[in-house]
C-alpha cells in the first residue's frame, strides 16, 4: 500500500509532484498524480504541491510537534568513507556521549554503509551504548534518498530528542533532507552544543550576521532537535575499547529499484592542503603583502612539520587558495600551535582558529585583536620577527 494520499478533488496536474519525487513513485494519469508502490513516504512531494492536495499521515507539521514526552535520547550519524569513519562523526560521538550523560539517557549510533559491521564497534568504542546498523550492497556509496528515508524511518520509530551529524557535505545534505521531511529545526555549522539545565532543550550555538554574534538557537516546540557541527570545533575523545553496547541490525528503506539516482564514479579529490588535520599551523594574513609574503610563511610552516593557513583577505587578493582560509566561511581548526602572522584577529577569522591549543600572534599594531586570544604576543615586523623564528627553530631542531 502506497503511503501518500491524494485528494483528487484539489489534485489541478500539475506535475509538480512527478518532478519532485525521486523514486519515480508519482505519475499523472488523466491529469491527476497517482502515486505506486514504490513510495517510502520521504515526503520530498509535499512541498512541491502548490494545492496542498498531498498528505503523509504520519507526517506533516503534526508529527514533528505532537507529544514532545515520547521523544528520548541523542543520536549520532556515523559517516564512513569507503569504509572509514570520518573524524568528524567520531567528534560527534563525542559531543553526543556528553550531552547523553548530561540528559541521562542513551548515546545511539546510526551507522550506514556496506561491508561496515568494523565501524559498529568503533562507534561503541567512542561513547555510543546502541548501534543501528543498516548494511546494504545500494548504501556502499552515499547517496540522498536511501539514506535520509532510512534515517527518517528510524526516527519515525524510534524517536530521538537529539540528532547530530557532522557539517561535512555530506552531513549538510542529509541534515536537511532528514529535517524537513520530519518538519523539525536544524541549526547547522554549530559551534557550541549544551543542555539547558532548567528546561533541557538543547542549546545551538552559532556565528551569525555575519559572523558579528553569536546565536544560540533552541527548537523548543518540534523534535528530533537536529544539528551540523563543524568539522574540528570539538576535542576527538579517546577509544574505550572494552565498552559494550548493543548493535541492532535494520533493513534499509529503498531497495535496488527504487533508488533512481545511481553513484557512476566517485574521484577522491587530492586534498591541496589538510588543515583539519594539521597539529601545526602558520598563518599568513594581510600583513604578508603579497604572494611573495607566504614563502616567508611557507619556510617556517615546513620546519616545524606544519600547514599554511591564511586569513580570508589574503586569499581574496589572490596570494594564496581557497583550501588555505581560516575561519567562519573557511576551515575550522584545533591545531597544537597556530602562529598568526599579519593577521588582525577580526571575528571571522576568530571563529576558526580560537580553540587552537596555542596561538601565537606576531603583528606591528599592539592594538591589534588577535592579541586578546593569543597565548603569546609578538610586536613587530613578521618579515623580521618570521625569519628570525625560522632561524632559531632550524637551530635548536637539527641540533
Ligand atoms: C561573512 C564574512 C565571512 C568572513 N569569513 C572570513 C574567514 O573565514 N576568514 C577570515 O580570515 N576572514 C573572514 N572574513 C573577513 C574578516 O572580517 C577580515 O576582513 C579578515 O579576517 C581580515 O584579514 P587580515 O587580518 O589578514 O587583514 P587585516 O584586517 O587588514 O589585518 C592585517 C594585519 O596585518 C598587520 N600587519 C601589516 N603588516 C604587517 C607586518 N609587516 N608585520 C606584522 N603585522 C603586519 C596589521 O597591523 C593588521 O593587523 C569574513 C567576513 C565576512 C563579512
Amino acid at each position: 500500500m502506497p503511503l501518500l494520499e491524494i485528494d483528487k478533488d484539489k489534485c489541478i496536474g500539475c506535475g509538480g509532484c512527478v518532478e519532485a519525487c525521486p523514486l519515480g513513485a508519482l505519475s499523472l494519469v488523466d491529469n491527476l498524480a497517482v502515486v505506486d508502490e514504490k513510495c517510502t513516504a520521504c515526503g520530498a512531494c509535499l512541498l512541491a504541491c502548490p494545492v496542498h492536495a498531498l498528505n503523509l499521515p504520519e507526517a506533516g507539521p503534526q508529527e514533528a510537534a505532537k507529544d514532545l514526552a515520547a521523544y528520548s535520547g541523542v543520536w549520532v550519524w556515523v559517516e564512513q568513507f569507503h569504509g572509514k569513519t570520518g573524524s568528524i562523526s567520531v567528534e560527534m560521538l563525542g559531543q553526543g556521549r556528553r550531552l547523553a550523560d548530561s540528559r541521562k539517557v542513551a548515546l545511539t549510533a546510526c551507522v550506514l554503509g556496506h561491508n561496515v559491521e568494523h565501524i559498529t564497534k568503533e562507534a561503541i568504542s567512542f561513547g555510543a551504548d546502541r548501534v543501528f546498523w543498516v548494511d546494504d550492497p545500494t548504501l556502499a556509496a552515499y547517496s540522498t534518498a536511501p539514506y535520509a528515508s532510512t534515517l527518517i524511518n528510524l526516527v519515525r520509530e524510534y524517536k530521538p530528542e537529539i540528532f547530530l551529524m557532522g557539517a561535512s557535505s555530506r552531513g549538510r545534505d542529509l541534515a536537511g533532507s532528514v529535517a524537513s521531511v520530519l518538519y523539525t529545526g536544524l541549526t547547522a555549522d554549530c559551534t557550541g552544543l549544551e543542555i539547558d539545565p532548567e528546561k533541557g532543550l538543547l542549546l545551538q550555538t552559532r556565528p551569525a550576521f555575519g559572523g558579528n554574534i553569536m546565536a544560540t538557537i533552541i527548537c523548543p516546540n518540534n523534535r528530533p532537535q537536529m544539528a551540523t557541527v563543524r568539522h574540528r570545533v570539538f576535542e576527538m575523545p579517546v577509544a574505550d575499547l572494552k565498552r559494550q553496547g548493543q548493535v541492532i541490525p535494520i533493513k534499509t528503506a529503498m531497495s535496488a529499484e527504487q533508488i533512481t539516482t545511481h553513484v557512476v564514479d566517485s574521484i577522491l579529490e587530492k586534498d591541496e592542503v589538510n588543515l583539519a588535520d594539521a597539529r601545526i599551523i602558520v598563518s599568513g594574513g594581510r600583513g604578508v603583502g603579497g604572494p611573495a609574503g607566504f614563502e616567508t610563511i611557507r619556510k617556517l610552516a615546513e620546519l616545524l612539520g606544519g600547514a599554511v593557513g591564511s586569513s580570508r583577505s589574503a586569499v581574496d587578493a589572490g596570494w594564496i587558495s581557497y583550501a588555505h582560509q581560516v575561519g567562519q566561511t573557511g576551515r575550522t581548526v584545533r591545531p597544537d600551535l597556530y602562529i598568526a602572522c599579519g593577521i588582525s584577529g577580526q571575528i571571522q577569522h576568530l571563529a576558526g582558529m580560537k580553540t587552537s591549543r596555542v596561538i601565537v600572534a606576531i603583528n606591528k599594531n599592539p592594538e591589534a585583536p588577535i592579541f586578546n586570544v593569543a597565548n603569546y604576543g609578538i610586536v613587530g615586523d613578521l618579515f623580521q620577527i618570521v625569519p628570525a623564528l625560522t632561524e632559531q627553530f632550524k637551530n635548536k631542531l637539527h641540533k
